[in-house]
Parts: C-alpha cells; sequence; structure tokens
C-alpha cells in the first residue's frame, strides 16, 4: 500500500479525540514530503540532529514532535521550533527546556515520559518519580514549558493483554495527575501511546496521541 492509502487506512480507526504523530525516523524526506502531500501534518523524530536536517527541507507548517530520549546539550538545537518533546523524563532537562524556550519566547509542549514496560531499557519516571518532580519547588518556576500530559511506551510482546494492561495504567495514572495537578498553564489532558503494532489498542485504552512509523512508512 501506497503512503496516502496507510495515512487513509490509520486516520479511519483514530475517532475524534486522537492525533496521528507520523514518526519518520530513518526514512529520507522525499517519503516525508509524499506523506506531507497526503495532508499530514504532525512528524516525530527520534533523534535531535536528523529532525532539524530534515526540518530545514520541509515546509514550515509541519509540527516537530520529538519522540526520543532527548540529552539536555542538545535541546538548544530543537527549541526554536519543536511543537513538542514526549520524551521528558528528569526536572533538569525540563528547566533546559524551559531556559532554552525562554530564549526564542516561546512555550514548548512537554510530556512526560512515564515507565510502564516490563523492561529494563526503557527511559521514563515511576508514579513516585512524576509526583516528586510535579512537586519540586523549582518547578513552579519554570514559564516557558507546558506539561500537555504523559508519554509510555508499552513492553515490546506479543502478550496483548499485558500490553492493554499497561496502556490501562497509562490512563489511570494520567487521570490522577490531571486531577492533581492540571491547570491553565499545563492541561494534563494528552496520553501519547500505541505504536503500529498496538495503535488501536491504544485507542480503546484512552489514548490521545499515536506514534505509528512503519505501519505508515514501511518496515525500517
Ligand atoms: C520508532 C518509534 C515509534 C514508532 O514505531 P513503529 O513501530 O514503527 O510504529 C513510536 N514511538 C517511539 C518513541 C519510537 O521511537
Amino acid at each position: 500500500m501506497s503512503i496516502e492509502e496507510n495515512l487513509k487506512y490509520i486516520n479511519g480507526k483514530l475517532g475524534k479525540s486522537t492525533k496521528l504523530i507520523a514518526i519518520s525516523k530513518t526514512k529520507p524526506v522525499s517519503l516525508l514530503k509524499e506523506c506531507y502531500d497526503a495532508g499530514q501534518r504532525r512528524f516525530g523524530e527520534n533523534k535531535v540532529q536528523e529532525m532539524v536536517e530534515k526540518q530545514s527541507q520541509l515546509p514550515s507548517d509541519i509540527e516537530w514532535h520529538l519522540v526520543g530520549h532527548l540529552q539536555t546539550n542538545k535541546v538548544k538545537y530543537i527549541a526554536s521550533f519543536v511543537g513538542m518533546i514526549h520524551s521528558v523524563d528528569s526536572l533538569k532537562l525540563l528547566i533546559e527546556i524551559n531556559k532554552q524556550a525562554e530564549k526564542h519566547q516561546r512555550i514548548i509542549s512537554c510530556l512526560l515520559q512515564i515507565y510502564i514496560a516490563k523492561e529494563e531499557t526503557k527511559f521514563g519516571l515511576d508514579e513516585t518519580e512524576v509526583i516528586a518532580l510535579l512537586n519540586d519547588a523549582s518547578f513552579s518556576s519554570l514559564k516557558n514549558i507546558r506539561i500537555a500530559g504523559v508519554m509510555g511506551m508499552a513492553t515490546n510482546t506479543d502478550d496483548m493483554n499485558q500490553v492493554r494492561n499497561e496502556f490501562h495504567q497509562l490512563k489511570l495514572l494520567s487521570e490522577k495527575l490531571k486531577n492533581l495537578y492540571a491547570s491553565e498553564a499545563h492541561p494534563f489532558n494528552e496520553i501519547s501511546m500505541g505504536m503500529s503494532s498496538d495503535y488501536e489498542l491504544a485507542i480503546a485504552e484512552g489514548s490521545t496521541m499515536v506514534r505509528v512509523g512503519s505501519s505508515i512508512f514501511g518496515t525500517r
């Protein structure tokens, strides 16, 4: 199937409250352009340098989402244009994003990455850590970031009950954080969960953003 057909198929599964982030990592600019021409405007990359290179070659109305682990010393390269950072996993990183956003007189939308998988390799905060971060005195002084919500990656397994359960846990934590911390500055209303293998399950469990790569662009 073509990129256009893949997009159409996935968009048909989304429902009203879920947005599609096209994860274009490793794919050439020509394929992103094809996807853009088919109507897609939200793209996600997992590496800063790759995102910067692609951003400079593509139309300016694309909303760029950083979904991979972000090192503090690289925030400055994307702060002028990034639409959302899905992978915030420390207060230190958030403070740096705030600092760089301030330089560009922007407010950068962020998601707190929550550790939901039973795998050692995944980044993210657990519930205790995320609450400690949000209660930290220095958090309340950050005026150039917006906590839009949370992000999580389920375990890479064929056990769909486990995946469903992990998504459900993230949904519950999202509700809890929203009740405790939501404000005008920090809406806490986004849940970024679901990839090519599990986005339908994620939507059923309340995802508001699915991050789909290979089902749009083909295998990497
Ligand atoms: C690569 C990636 C995706 C998309 O994965 P697919 O299986 O190709 O859909 C989603 N989220 C993150 C964080 C990724 O790195």
